[in-house]
């Protein structure tokens, strides 16, 4: 094993609760829009969608943890990332139990939403187009959903 596998595996194995990285849960909506910018609320709280290849991250590759946006919870891992062309950043899984999967009948359209399992915030959609060596799922999510925090030394 690596450095770098075991700093991967010493972040997966951090007691959620324990993490110095997450942030209080708000009660209310003026709480989040509070906490969060106009961007950051319409996509989280109002399951909005940035524009495809606005965002921060769609073509980062940098070794480390993408966190939600919204409440500190840990999402997907660096290696998890692909570039996927979709112009959104682009994950083949994500970390066990990180998040859960909602039916989408908005827009006309059948899409299994993606949330945070720690705040039920909306992070974005997965689809079966992913890579199949890698399980053939794709993550596609927006970056104003995403923190990034490089592994800790
Ligand atoms: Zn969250």
């Amino acid at each position: 094993m690596s450095s770098s596998d075991s700093q991967k595996f010493r972040a997966l194995q951090t007691d959620q609760e324990q993490d110095v990285d997450l942030k209080p849960l708000p009660a209310s909506d003026s709480e989040w829009r509070a906490r969060l910018t106009p961007a950051e609320f319409d996509v989280l709280r109002r399951a909005g969608t940035e524009r495809p290849f606005t965002g921060k991250f769609v073509d980062t590759d940098d070794e480390g943890i993408y966190r939600c946006a919204a409440c500190g919870n840990q999402l997907f891992e660096s290696d998890a990332k692909f570039h996927s062309g979709c112009g959104w950043p682009s994950f083949t899984t994500a970390l066990p139990g990180a998040t859960i999967e909602i039916e989408d009948y908005s827009h006309g359209m059948f899409r299994t939403e993606v949330r945070c399992a720690r705040c039920q915030s909306h992070l974005g959609h997965i689809f079966n187009d992913g890579p199949r060596e890698a399980g053939g799922m794709r993550y596609c999510m927006n970056s104003v959903a995403l923190d990034f925090e490089k592994p800790k030394r």
